[in-house]
């Protein structure tokens, strides 16, 4: 395991009040710029050139800009900037998996200000898994995130920030590689709290980083994970559009108050219909449905066919999640041979049921094991 200081190119502690130009939209973008008295018939070139600069050529500083009057990047650089949120720490995994603890701006004098961001790099892609909330308010039981209070809702700006901050720290930008072979290829809202309590800033988000004129990541390649707020998830397909997965881990309400207790507002029968409504996305027509693997809890081959019976009008693939216990946890992961026949019910039903590999355990990387550093260094005195 590695672990590093991190000096941060350009952070945005001496310029909190000046807004990121990579948390806008090419619509504001594109007012910025009227009020800086862009002549109209040149908004939408200056909109694109400001939108490459960022978002394909990874530059940190509006005086990087080259084919941009001096002019106008000194008026925009009175209100916006695109200076990132500073990393407090980089770990390295054994596995190649890195996690990012990152810097968030203060807000109602709270101490505890951070979040984290991971990569999981694979054969054939590359995945970022992003948070949506400094901790969670929802406390799933086998969720280490759920054990810290929330502490606030990200901006939309500080959200693409980690996609940013992670492009930079692989060197990871359209300029460097013309081939555009991406080391990031797949972003997954998995990281810290529940993205659907903080709606309009990760619907942001995501429509700057699919946005084709951008980083345009495509919609499939985006994944947006929730516990099952059931009032948002046609909203995530008819104004988001990305791929959706579901935190289900239990086909019965007795089990899942227990270990998801969001579901004694939204109940099973509620959420299973949400998903067999869910509007139908070209690229996405499956849901992923995760199910972590927790030993006598949820993992009998009985819970197996349960999970078959809801699942039966959705189109679905069904993630088995080892659990990945952490310290203080009250769960132990069902063992490798329990997974393995779960699976084999699912797909002998003809489920597509991949068994997730754990990635970057050593680093408290893996999924569901994220918490802030600050918390955790507390906890233990
Ligand atoms: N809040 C959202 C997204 C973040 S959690 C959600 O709950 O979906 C991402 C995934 O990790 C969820 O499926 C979550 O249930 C799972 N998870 C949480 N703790 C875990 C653990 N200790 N081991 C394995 N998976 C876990
Ligand atoms: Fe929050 Fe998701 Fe963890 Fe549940 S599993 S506590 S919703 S982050």
């Amino acid at each position: 395991m590695l672990d590093t200081s991190i000096e941060s190119p350009s952070t945005n502690q001496d310029n909190q009040n000046l807004k990121k130009i990579y948390g806008q939209l090419q619509s504001e973008i594109s007012e910025a710029l009227e009020k800086c008295q862009v002549p109209s018939k040149q908004n939408s070139m200056r909109t694109k050139q400001l939108w490459n600069w960022t978002f394909l050529g990874g530059v940190t500083e509006l005086s990087e800009i080259k084919n941009m009057p001096k002019e106008l990047l000194n008026q925009l650089s009175k209100n916006y900037t695109l200076s990132r949120n500073s990393i407090a720490n980089e770990q390295k995994s054994n596995d190649g998996t890195i996690k990012w603890l990152v810097d968030l701006a203060s807000k109602n004098n709270s101490t505890n200000n951070q979040i984290e961001t991971v990569f999981i790099p694979e054969e054939n892609r590359g995945t970022l898994c992003i948070s949506s909330q400094i901790g969670c308010t929802l406390n799933c039981s086998f969720c280490h995130t759920g054990t810290q209070r929330l502490v606030r809702n990200l901006t939309s700006d500080e959200i693409v920030s980690q996609l940013l901050i992670a492009k930079d720290r692989l060197d990871d930008w359209h300029k460097n590689n013309p081939n555009n072979v991406r080391k990031i290829t797949n972003v997954v809202m998995m990281g810290m709290g529940e993205p659907l309590y903080n709606f309009e800033a990760v619907k942001k988000a995501l429509l700057i980083i699919t946005d084709c004129d951008g980083i345009a990541l495509s919609k499939r390649r985006v994944t947006l994970s929730t516990s099952g707020i059931v009032p948002y998830i046609e909203r995530v397909g008819n104004e988001i559009g990305v791929s959706l997965a579901v935190s289900l881990h239990a086909a019965k309400d007795e089990i899942r108050d227990i270990l998801v207790p969001i579901n004694k507002k939204y109940p099973l029968k509620e959420l299973i219909k949400a998903c067999e409504n869910y509007p139908k996305i070209k690229n996405s027509s499956k849901i992923t449905f995760e199910y972590v693997m927790l030993k006598d809890v949820n993992d009998s081959l009985q819970d197996a066919k349960d999970l078959i019976k809801i699942l039966s009008n959705i189109p679905s693939k069904i993630n088995l999640i080892p659990f990945n216990p952490w310290p203080g946890s009250n769960y132990i992961c069902s063992d490798m041979k329990r997974i393995r026949e779960f699976a084999k019910v699912l797909l002998d039903a003809g489920f597509s049921s991949p068994i997730r590999k754990p990635r970057g355990q050593d680093i408290l990387a893996a999924c569901g094991q994220l918490r802030s550093e600050t918390i955790r260094l507390k906890s233990k005195k």
